[in-house]
């Protein structure tokens, strides 16, 4: 075990001062590179294989409510229910989620019973015709969020009926998610006040309902206004969002303002002597494994765990330690003071640990100065817990853009992706994780899971023995890309041991 070095700590503390010195003073504007780094994304996305909530995917806020009238619906969560009526008074064509959420999935249920039955009775002496459809998203790992869009016409009515009703729910405790679960009372009055005056609504026509249609969204929320209801009807529903910053911060006055990106001065970082010692040691390190451990043809692949550490990161560490197998932890800053002990555990028995952010935020969305906080202080912490200065980080959701790298390259840091993904936040199935990543994994992968779901873990008890059967040998994604290319090059961004 490493001895704590107390030097390595203040150095990285003062590269943080430093670096954040560096971009508040020298910020320079470059929208060129904002474009461009837009650009790269889209081919590295295509290149990864990943269809873990990807930025681009969470970027939610374009598929709600779309206009194409949910023609093309997007559903994460549960599968599908159907009502169809064909005859009677009223023709009704329905349809609901029904996931593992219960008081979710009932209030869901409950909404549209209701309209059903409130239709069925305007209808009772006419006719007409209910279509109700949804989509559905898993947000930020923690969130569910439905969302039903519907249409009621009747020879009665001049016009469609439009119907939005949306329902949040968090996905670890299964519980709707009530806007003040989410927001302070100060933060709540500030959104309502910040959607009246967005969309200049007539103060007296504003009713408690006014809030009624949000959704959580990975960097604030959505409120979606029905159409006709507080606004003319020609403009449709109308949908206004906030961002978290926004609601909390200080500032009395409520304004759309577009902030203007402002740019670190990129300078590759130089490699100090413990850092240039680090490396050596990895390649003697991979050397020596090469030598003792591997035949030729022996396949080598690397387990990552990203989320936690977590509540069972232990039982993890148990069965990884029971196969005498190597595993990374790209663990959360904000995670660590709840498991403090884990982290010198995880390097005592021989795993690497990497750095997934403070707040799991989104690296493409963030200022110079949060990117950097963001990965320099789970950095930071890890280091004073284990004495290991990590430089391996896995950005959340896989998101990064040419700006990302450059920040990286300047702290020293490069980005690990992963070419294999179970999808296990998604199902959380034991067996479905297992099957997947037995059925994905080959030669050289970097193989994502999550170890802050129990399924996860479970599938981990037979799948590792299985692998170790199948011929497959585990290092860490350090030692991985060392054998692989021979260096690990600060600022890339790594999918697997070859590319
Ligand atoms: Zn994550």
């Amino acid at each position: 075990m490493k001895k704590i070095n107390f030097k390595l700590i203040s150095c990285i503390v003062l590269s943080v001062i430093m670096l954040l010195t560096l971009c508040s003073c020298q910020a320079i504007t470059d929208n060129t590179e904002a474009q461009s780094a837009q650009l790269s994304t889209t081919t590295s996305d295509a290149n990864n294989l990943s269809t873990e909530p990807n930025d681009d995917e969470k970027d939610l806020s374009q598929f709600l409510i779309s206009d194409d009238g949910f023609e093309s619906p997007v559903r994460q969560y549960g599968t599908e229910e159907y009502i169809n009526l064909n005859a009677g008074n009223l023709l009704a064509y329905i349809t609901y989620p029904k996931g593992d959420l219960l008081e979710f999935d009932s209030a869901c249920k409950a909404w549209v019973d209701n309209t059903l039955a409130n239709y069925q009775a305007e209808v009772s002496a006419s006719e007409g015709e209910l279509l109700i459809t949804y989509n559905s998203y898993i947000v930020n790992e923690n969130y569910v969020v439905v969302q039903f869009k519907g249409e009621f016409n009747s020879p009665n009515y001049a016009h469609p009926v439009s119907l939005v009703k949306s329902f949040n729910a968090n996905l670890n405790t299964g519980k709707l998610l009530l806007i003040d679960n989410l927001l302070e009372a100060e933060e709540i009055n500030k959104l309502k006040k910040y959607v009246i005056e967005t969309k200049n609504l007539d103060e007296n026509y504003v009713d408690e309902q006014l809030l009624d249609n949000w959704v959580v969204l990975e960097e604030g929320v959505e409120i979606v206004l029905e159409k006709g209801k507080y606004l003319p009807e020609s403009d449709g529903m109308v949908k206004i969002f906030a961002s978290y910053d926004m609601l909390k911060s200080k500032d009395v006055s409520v304004s759309n303002e577009t902030t203007t990106e402002e740019t670190v001065e990129i300078k590759p970082k130089v490699l100090n002597e413990t850092e240039i010692e680090n490396l050596e040691n990895l390649k003697e390190d991979v050397q020596n494994i090469s030598k003792n451990e591997l035949n030729e043809n022996d396949k080598v692949i690397a387990l990552t765990f990203d989320d936690g550490p977590g509540a069972y990161t232990a039982k993890l560490l148990n069965i990884l330690k029971e196969n005498n197998v190597k595993a990374t932890f790209f663990v959360l800053g904000s995670q660590i003071d709840s498991y403090p002990e884990l982290l010198p555990r995880m390097i005592e028995e021989g795993h690497e640990i990497g750095g997934h952010s403070w707040t799991h935020r989104s690296f493409k969305k963030l200022s110079d100065e949060e990117l950097i906080k963001e990965i320099m202080q789970t950095r930071a912490k890890i280091a004073s817990l284990t004495g290991v200065d990590p430089l391996s980080v896995r950005p959340p959701y896989g998101a990064y853009n040419n700006h990302v790298k450059a920040v990286a390259k300047s702290l020293g840091v490069h980005l690990v992706n992963w070419n294999v993904d179970p999808l296990d936040w998604k199902t959380r199935s034991a067996q479905k994780t297992y099957n997947s990543i037995l059925k994905t994994t080959t030669h050289g992968s970097i193989v994502l899971s999550h170890d802050i779901h129990a399924s996860t873990v479970e599938a981990m008890e037979s799948l590792i023995p299985k692998l170790l059967d199948e011929g497959y040998h585990f290092v860490t994604v350090s030692e991985l890309l060392i054998m692989g290319k021979g260096e690990i090059i600060p600022g890339e961004v790594y999918f697997s041991m070859k590319h």
